[in-house]
């Protein structure tokens, strides 16, 4: 893997338990707890427990088997939340994604009208 991982943020603090989340779902290889700040009545975080920075990092280097519990998770939580009248599924990378935690994460976020995904240019 070519990429340096800061095991110092939060998101790991957050997986090696020195610091709380509300958890919606663990699996073998991923965890789904609701975001701090939410911006939508469902505002859940899922990450993978492995230390991957983006979702370039993940897709490229986990294996299968973690690629496959992330997805499932990602399923499991929008049949939890009830998202049938829509959701977004957001993943922000780096600087000119704006990415705040360099832990991989996706964001799943419902129960409102979101808008448009990108104001026009
Ligand atoms: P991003 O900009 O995609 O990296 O988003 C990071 C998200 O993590 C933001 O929506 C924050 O509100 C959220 N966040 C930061 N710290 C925590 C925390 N301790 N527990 C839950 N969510 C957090």
């Amino acid at each position: 893997m070519n990429f340096d991982y800061d095991p110092e943020n939060i998101f790991a603090k957050i997986l090696n338990g020195d610091i709380p989340c509300e958890k919606v779902l663990e699996s073998a290889h991923s965890l789904a707890f609701r975001d701090i700040r939410p911006q939508a009545p469902t505002h859940v975080l899922v990450i993978p427990k492995g230390p991957y920075m983006s979702a370039d990092h993940f897709c490229q280097w986990a294996s299968e088997a973690e690629i496959v519990d992330f997805m499932r998770t990602v399923g499991k939580i929008c049949e939890a939340e009830g998202v049938e009248d829509g959701f977004r599924l957001i993943a922000n990378a780096r600087d000119h994604g704006v990415q705040e935690v360099p832990h991989f994460h996706v964001h799943i976020l419902a129960g409102r009208p979101l808008g448009r995904m990108l104001d026009p240019a």
